[in-house]
């Protein structure tokens, strides 16, 4: 049976992967810190025999025994107010924490794939944004924390492919929505969501002009199982090119939950990015991947997953 290694395992992408490498029939050893994570997105595998559990914060020493095939390196502050939040250990999961998982996959002789992102493009000059963009990333801007450590993870996995010959894989991902995403997240779907049920109004950053391309979390699991099993080193973007600006985006939510609410402008966050759209054709043409799941069925399923919560998550306001 073979052996995945899946960090990040108690958030949201980590725990659907964790649920789809043991549906392929892997043996599944998942760790957590569970800084921005929780154990309720996981607690439905406790049982089964397939998958261990390690609480261990992957900055420090990172030691699993047995053999390991896989390692899928999630773990890592995703939404702004997170790591707005721990800017310092968004950091160092990024750099050390990437760097204990790459020596890790040496020693085991295994092959890692690493979480980054399209924030490695920062507030992009070219769009649609394609993998030989170099990207606009202001370093000492509040976003610098997260863009930065990610642009980190990638040249020093680049680094071990080339020099140790290690087999590295890296996805950059565009934003990523769907069940286990963390009502208080600060990321914007769940934000409206949140303010439509408890009666508030949305509140839209700036004018609400800025657009981003949203993927369901089931596409972004297949194309990140692709690219695993796939022999291409080089960053690939994975997610929905389908763009819509914040402002409509909001009036989609409105039409999806009923709410009489209305929406309100407040500032734009310092250095937010004006215009997000992957440019897929790598991923069509290296994986034979492409989105499934439009963005109407997925707010659907994942506006049912929020409403079946417990009254007391939606009042939550501190992880
Ligand atoms: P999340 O916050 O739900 O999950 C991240 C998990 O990592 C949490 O469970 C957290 O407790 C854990 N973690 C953080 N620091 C750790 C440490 N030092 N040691 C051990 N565990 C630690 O976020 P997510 O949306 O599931 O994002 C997962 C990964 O995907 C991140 O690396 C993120 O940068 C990347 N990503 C996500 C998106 C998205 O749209 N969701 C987009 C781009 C990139
Ligand atoms: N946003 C918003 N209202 C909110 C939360 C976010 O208008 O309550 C905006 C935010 O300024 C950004 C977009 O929605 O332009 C996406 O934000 P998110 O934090 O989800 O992702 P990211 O900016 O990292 O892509």
């Amino acid at each position: 049976m073979k052996r995945v290694l899946i960090t990040g395992a108690a958030g949201f992408l980590g725990s659907h992967l964790c649920d789809r490498f043991l549906r392929e029939g892997y043996h599944v050893i998942g760790m957590d810190n569970l800084i921005t994570g929780n154990l309720d997105n996981i607690e439905h595998l406790f049982s089964e025999k397939n998958f261990e559990f390690y609480n261990h914060d992957v900055t420090k020493f990172v030691h699993v025994s047995g053999e390991l095939d896989y390692i899928l390196h999630f773990a890592s502050p995703a939404s702004p107010i997170d790591y707005l939040k721990i800017p310092i250990q968004t950091l160092k999961v990024g750099a050390m924490g990437t760097h204990n998982l790459l020596g890790l996959a040496k020693a085991k002789n295994a092959r890692i794939l690493v979480a980054s992102t399209s924030e490695v493009y920062g507030d992009p000059q070219v769009h649609p944004q394609t993998e030989d963009y170099w990207g606009h990333v202001n370093p000492v801007g509040p976003r610098g924390v997260y863009d930065e450590a990610k642009r980190y993870l990638e040249a020093i996995t680049m680094a071990y492919h080339t020099y140790h010959g290690l087999e590295t894989r890296i996805v950059r991902i565009f934003n990523t929505y769907g069940p286990r995403m963390r009502l208080n997240d600060g990321r914007v779907l769940p934000a409206f969501v949140g303010q439509a049920l408890r009666g508030e109004d949305l509140t839209v950053f700036g004018d609400g002009s800025q657009t981003r391309s949203f993927c369901y979390v089931d596409d972004l699991v297949e194309g990140i199982y692709r690219l695993l099993m796939s022999d291409y080193a080089k960053p690939v973007n994975v997610g929905n090119p389908s763009e819509i600006s914040i402002a409509d985006f909001a009036e989609e939510i409105i039409k999806l939950t009923g709410t009489t609410n209305k929406v309100i402008y407040k500032d734009l966050p310092k250095d937010d990015p004006m215009q997000r759209q992957p440019d897929i054709t790598k991923a069509r043409e290296i994986l034979g991947w492409e989105p499934k799941v439009d963005r109407s069925e997925g707010l659907k399923r994942t506006y049912d997953y929020f409403k079946s919560l417990p009254e007391e998550k939606l009042y939550k306001k501190e992880h």
